[in-house]
Order: structure tokens, then C-alpha cells, then sequence
């Protein structure tokens, strides 16, 4: 299996790592900075320097659903050398902007007091879907919170707690589609200082004023209960 380097530090870029398996699907290997697709958030991209100095470009990185293990998919071409070691090389700009938006995601969380019926997140939105019970959403209100929530330069932190405990705490579970896998161990709750508390598996920034600028970009009614609120970088507007 993969040890998820992303797991204990979202901001390490770059590692060493021994190539495990290549796949018909992807490469495996020991340990990896790439996070796999999940939880909303996409799949790291960015870059693997084989043994003899080859760069090849990771396009994305899935998890496999029936082994859990960790697959960089990478683009037609070369493959590295099982047992080799490689070098990788995460392309952080855009990785950087996924962990502002996911961030930015439980700040919106906590302001839209409703229920958490689904969500998604690119480089440049993210979008969160609430059971309103058809009550309207105002924009300007939780664009407003979201830049308080941001400024205020609330402290990110993270702590493991058993599927029991969890379980025991149903009220910190915002999303009504998906339950946590309360059968593992551990779970990772996700604290932003005074505001949100949730199990998250996401990579996120340590300080909420390093989201910067947001958006709300528009509020869209999907069906009679739910809304959608999506949210935006400040400095892509036009
Ligand atoms: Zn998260």
C-alpha cells in the first residue's frame, strides 16, 4: 500500500518513492505527496522523474476502489521500472488552489446552516448542494461571512478519533449523501478554529486567509428542496 505523505503534511511538493507495481492502470508505489481523486477534492497532477532522469507527467492520481491502493496515471509513453526508485514532483500551483477551495468549502459549510447533500471542487470553483427545504440563499450574506470567516485568519488543525467516537457525534457529520467510514480505526476530524468541525480525508491550508478572495459566483436551485451555492477565486473574475 501507499503511504499518503499528504495525510500528515499537505504541503510537502516532492518526494523520493519506490515503484511498487505498474499497472495496465497507473504506477504504484510506497509512498506518494499525490492525493487520488476523493471526497470531492480531484486527483493531484504534476510529475515523475524515473531513475534514469526521464520525466513523465502524472496526469492524475485515482484510488483503486477494490485494492485502496494509490495509482498515478501516467500519460501514454515510458514507464518507470518496478523496484526502481523515482523522484515526484507535484504540480503545486494547481494543487495549492484545490486546498484554498476545499478549505473555503467548510467555512461554507458552516455558514449555510442546512444540510450537505453533495459537493465538488476544481483549480478554479467549488460548489456545495443544500437541503434548504426550498428556502432561498443570499449571496451577498455568505460572501460576506465567507471574507469575515477568512480574514479573521482562523488556525486549520487536524486529530484522529476512533469510528466510535464518531459515531457517538452524529452532529458533526454535515453531509447527508456520504457517511464516513466509521468502520476504520481512525478518522480525521478537520477543526477550523470557532467555526467548523468534520471528518475529512482533503488536504486543506493551515490559516484560513490563506483562501484569499472568494466569490460567490451564483446560487442555483436543483429541484424544489435543494440549492447550490459556487464560489470562485476573487482574482480569476474577469
Ligand atoms: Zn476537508
Amino acid at each position: 500500500m501507499t503511504h499518503p505523505l499528504y495525510d500528515d503534511d499537505a504541503y510537502r511538493t516532492g518526494c523520493a518513492a519506490r515503484v511498487l507495481a505498474v499497472h495496465a492502470g497507473g504506477v504504484e508505489l510506497d509512498q506518494s505527496v499525490f492525493y487520488p481523486l476523493g471526497g470531492g477534492q480531484p486527483g493531484d497532477s504534476g510529475w515523475l522523474t524515473t531513475d534514469e532522469g526521464t520525466r513523465l507527467r502524472i496526469a492524475d492520481t485515482r484510488r483503486d476502489k477494490a485494492s485502496g491502493t494509490i495509482l498515478h496515471l501516467l500519460d501514454a509513453g515510458a514507464r518507470p521500472a518496478p523496484g526502481s526508485t523515482v523522484t515526484l514532483e507535484l504540480d503545486w500551483a494547481r494543487r495549492h488552489r484545490h486546498m484554498r477551495m476545499h478549505s473555503a468549502l467548510h467555512l461554507l459549510s458552516a455558514i449555510v446552516r442546512h444540510g450537505v447533500t453533495g459537493g465538488n471542487l476544481t483549480h478554479e470553483s467549488g460548489r456545495l448542494d443544500f437541503d434548504t427545504a426550498g428556502a432561498a440563499l443570499d449571496a451577498a450574506h455568505i460572501q460576506h461571512e465567507l471574507a469575515r470567516l477568512i480574514q479573521d485568519d482562523l488556525p486549520v488543525s487536524m486529530r484522529l478519533i476512533s469510528g466510535a467516537a464518531l459515531a457517538a457525534q452524529p452532529d458533526l457529520i454535515k453531509t447527508l449523501s456520504v457517511t464516513p467510514p466509521m468502520h476504520l480505526p481512525q478518522i480525521r476530524l478537520v477543526e477550523i478554529a470557532g467555526a467548523d468541525l468534520q471528518p475529512c480525508g482533503g488536504t486543506h491550508v493551515r490559516r484560513t486567509s490563506e483562501i484569499g478572495a472568494l466569490r460567490v459566483s451564483r446560487i442555483e436551485s436543483k429541484g424544489t428542496r435543494n440549492r447550490r451555492v459556487v464560489l470562485a477565486f476573487a482574482e480569476d473574475a474577469a
